[in-house]
């Protein structure tokens, strides 16, 4: 016991001693105090910690005091205005008169501004209809200095930063008033700038993942503005979204697909996937489904879409380069042929045999050259299967992986074979339709179900290929924190 006991002695001493010397140096309040000490003692306020360290501080000099020690007098007497808050009838008697000086961290106004801020946040998250949310601290170099100064100058290797008082106090009050925390993906980021105390949000968007079809052509992916400032095509898929961003609340659109299509070529079957991307919502608890209908109805003909669900960012990237990355899909198009020469049943059957599964090397197509890597790739056409129209014409349903140009296919212009070497003749392709995209990308890691639990979410994992929902994992745990803006770090 008496082992126990010495190092108690010891450690009390350090404690108390510890106080002492930062208190001789500096007046703290007793929160910034008490901070100095804030891993030790759960459940404890660092205004209690402080009160306490302060409060053992002068019965420890009291007690030399009583034994006659000058030194420990004239240290009460000189510190009376860091000390006396806790025993004002002591300093009395001493004949001390208690004036309290002003916290060097805080200023003794750090509870004000923990309520100013959760005020401020709280009006924040309601403007922008969040549930979610995360704090994050900005110190001010001076207070970080101060802060780190104190610490290593005192050895003090229990100590948190004002920086996470206010994170966690702001965050509790949040919570008290039914706002979660979600440090993977909040709706809302707050910056908290401290001392000064003002908020800056940080809106993450709100994405969907879902299926487009262009009913029609000349319909641009990408809104396409010219150097006149004017758009190359009256409409887009990035505008037929618009009315999303109206029904949230948004600042604009972002649009994500794997892959795309000519603006002369319709998408039609089963849709191409792609993610919508809503900046700064204003509103969030709109139902996914609801969303559908509302920009369905203000393009009848013309474009549709499906929306299957709210994904994290971290989904994009499987979108466009995982394994339902554009070159993995597998397509079908339909094509309109003109063949100058004439075509007949001849003709058909020996491109349908020709185009058995067969490889086709193919050069970057000089028309996208300007944005594609000149190269050579190869692929592979499953099937192509025609039906006569007249005598120049003929319909072709083309199944091949993509990333194949299907004009220059039928064309034969920079690629090996293409459709007049099958047929001995010159063939032009009128007119194109992707009619099927192939896609796996329904439910997988990282879509945000409505009201679903996290539980939730690792069912729908289970029910995909391993390698899917690894490789989703991966991408969420190295690209997800990546998306919502760092928490500041002390
Ligand atoms: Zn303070």
């Amino acid at each position: 016991m008496g082992g126990l006991r010495d190092k108690i002695a010891e450690r009390a001493g350090w404690l108390v001693a510890s106080a002492y010397a930062v208190l001789r140096d500096k007046p703290l309040c007793d929160r910034c105090l008490g901070r100095l000490f804030g891993l030790l003692g759960k459940g404890v306020s660092n205004e209690e910690r402080g009160r306490s360290l302060r409060l053992a501080l002068v019965m420890t000099l009291h007690s030399l005091v009583r034994d006659g020690d000058e030194e420990a007098k004239k240290a009460l007497v000189e510190l009376a205005p860091r000390l006396c808050t806790v025993s004002r009838r002591l300093f009395r008697e001493l004949g001390v008169e208690c004036r309290s000086e002003t916290c060097a961290i805080c200023g003794g106004r750090l509870g004000e501004l923990i309520e100013r801020v959760a005020a401020i946040s709280k009006a924040i998250l309601e403007e922008y209809d969040a549930s979610t949310f995360v704090v994050g601290v900005r110190l001010s170099g001076d207070i970080r200095r101060l802060e780190e100064e104190i610490v290593s100058k005192y050895s003090l290797p229990y100590a948190e930063s004002v920086a996470s008082e206010v994170k966690r106090e702001v965050g509790k009050r949040l919570q008290a008033l039914g706002f979660k925390v979600d440090f993977e993906n909040p709706d809302v980021t707050l910056l908290v700038s401290y001392p000064d105390g003002t908020v800056t949000p940080v809106v993450n968007p709100m994405m969907f993942f879902g299926f487009y079809r262009k009913l029609a052509r000349r319909i641009s992916q990408s809104s396409w503005i010219t150097r006149q400032g004017v758009k190359r095509y009256p409409f887009s898929v990035q505008d037929a979204y618009t009315p999303l961003q109206v029904a949230l609340g948004g600042t604009s659109i972002v649009i994500h697909a794997a892959g795309r299509e000519d603006v002369d070529v319709r998408m039609l079957g089963s849709g191409r996937p792609i993610v919508v991307e809503v900046k700064e919502p204003k509103r969030r608890r709109v139902e996914v489904k609801q969303l559908e209908k509302i920009v369905n109805e203000e393009w009848p003909g013309l474009f549709e879409t499906s929306l299957e669900a709210r994904v994290v960012r971290s989904f994009i990237r499987g979108l466009l380069k995982g394994d339902e990355g554009e070159e993995r899909h597998s397509k079908v198009y339909r094509a309109l042929v003109y063949v100058p020469d004439g075509v007949d049943p001849s003709d058909i059957k020996r491109l349908e045999e020709f185009f058995r599964n067969r490889v086709v090397r193919q050069r970057t197509p000089k028309r996208v050259r300007h944005r594609r890597a000149d190269r050579i790739r190869e692929r592979r056409v499953f099937r192509v299967a025609a039906a006569p129209l007249n005598h120049n014409m003929f319909v072709a349903l083309i199944h091949a992986e993509g990333g194949l140009y299907i004009k220059e296919l039928v064309s034969g212009e920079d690629t090996w074979p293409g459709f007049p070497d099958a047929l001995g003749k010159q063939a032009v392709c009128v007119e194109l339709d992707v009619l099927w995209v192939e896609s796996r990308l329904r439910l997988k890691k990282g879509i945000i179900e409505e009201g679903a639990e996290e539980g939730e979410h690792g069912k729908a994992a289970q029910g995909l290929p391993a390698s899917h929902a690894e490789t989703a994992q991966e991408a969420y745990t190295r690209e997800g924190r990546g998306s919502t803006v760092e928490p500041a770090h002390v």
